[in-house]
């Protein structure tokens, strides 16, 4: 893929983000291949990229939005994502985010507790109108097994725990303007293995039936993102394994007649398809190591800061066939600002470009103007 970026170096002063449309393309084609003939919804994750150009390209072919803030709403409005097409999720909804999603007629909210639940109901009163929701349910899902897990256990903020699910299904169901929609999950990011989606599948088996039993049927079950991504091998896995994923629930869910399944997948849309561009500053040596210092940091893109991620490193400019070993750096005064440690490069010098592939997704929605830097730049290929 890096070839790609090779092939389209641009006059624009680095850092800046560089994006494959055409592997977007491919790969939400992907998905609608995999969901075809199913009744499954796909809604794109906004936060993992709202570039304007990204989101009018994902508009484009038809899928939802899932949001987490009032100004992502407006966003995926001007993008032009259908209201009826959008979730709205989210811990700490303020009462005006409430009031844009309820004025721009989203199809749903993603309820997360009892006392938001309650403002939406006052605030829809207010409005004359009634609205959608769906109750988050954290399943208590084994962090233990599946490090990578981290909304949906007992100890996090997400969601209603299942003690109080039948409590809280009542309450909505009292709540003059609101439509209980169904149930939604997220269980956590980057998860690279099946079985938990497996063990959530059996989780909303199980609630399906629990509810029927109640004489309480829903409309739909989100399903929530998660599903991760290469990062070690990003050519040669572009695309994410969208086949075995939606397997698991088109084999594992007992869906009801009329009943569809929503899905909200931000990381596996838009990883890929983006790198971060930068320069070599200096090539640097201490008594101990060599250090690439390169122009972007933790700034453009924060996830090696943040969660000692790890993205691949691709020297566009060597020509050199004799590698050496370097900590790669950004210029950031934090010691956390940090690319990679012992990374293995062709001879680096000072002004060769490097790509960090794999970094579409929670690199340019993470940006920030700490130090005073600018915020990077995008660039795309068609
Ligand atoms: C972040 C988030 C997603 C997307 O997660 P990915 O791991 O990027 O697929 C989906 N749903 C909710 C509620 C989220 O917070």
């Amino acid at each position: 893929m890096y070839h790609n970026f090779l092939d389209n170096i641009v006059d624009l002063s680095t850092p800046y983000y560089c994006y494959d449309l055409s592997l977007l393309r491919n790969t939400i084609g992907n998905i609608q291949k995999e969901i075809s003939g199913f009744p499954f919804v796909v809604h794109y994750a906004v936060k993992a990229n709202g570039n304007p150009r990204i989101l009018e390209e994902i508009s484009k072919t038809g899928l939802g939005a899932d949001l987490v803030s009032g100004n992502e709403i407006l966003a995926a409005l001007k993008a032009g994502f259908a209201p009826g097409m959008m979730a709205f999720a989210g811990v700490g909804k303020t009462d005006s985010e409430i009031e844009i999603a309820i004025d721009n007629d989203i199809y749903c909210f993603n309820v997360e507790s009892e006392p938001e639940m309650e403002v939406i109901n006052e605030i829809a009163g207010l409005k004359g109108k009634k609205v959608g929701i769906a109750i988050r349910v954290n399943p208590d899902i084994d962090a233990h097994t599946h490090r990578y897990i981290t909304t949906g256990t007992v100890a996090d903020k997400f969601g209603i725990d299942l003690p109080m699910l039948d409590e809280v299904v009542d309450q909505a169901l009292r709540l003059p303007n609101l439509h209980l929609r169904g149930l939604h999950f997220h269980i956590g990011s980057q998860i690279t293995t099946l079985e938990p989606f497996k063990m959530l599948c059996e989780k909303i088996n199980f609630l399906i039936e629990h509810f029927e039993d109640r004489c309480i049927t829903f409309e739909m079950i989100d399903a929530g993102g998660g599903l991760g991504v290469d990062y070690n091998n990003p050519e040669a896995n572009q695309i994410a394994p969208f086949h075995d994923f939606f397997q698991v629930f088109k084999d594992g869910i007992k869906l009801r007649p009329g009943q569809k399944v929503h899905f909200e997948l931000g990381r596996s849309i838009v990883a890929q398809c983006g790198a971060l561009i930068s320069k070599v500053v200096f090539v640097k040596e201490n008594s101990a190591k060599k250090f690439v210092v390169l122009d972007a940091g933790m700034t453009h893109l924060l996830r090696p800061a943040l969660y000692n991620a790890h993205h691949k490193i691709v020297n566009l400019t060597s020509q050199e066939s004799e590698h050496d070993t370097y900590d790669v750096v950004g210029p950031i005064c934090e010691s956390s600002d940090v690319f990679a440690h012992d990374e293995i490069l062709p001879i680096t010098r000072r002004g060769d470009l490097i790509a960090i592939l794999s970094a579409g997704a929670y690199g340019e929605s993470m940006a920030s103007t700490y130090n005073m830097r600018s915020l990077p730049q995008s660039h795309f290929i068609e």
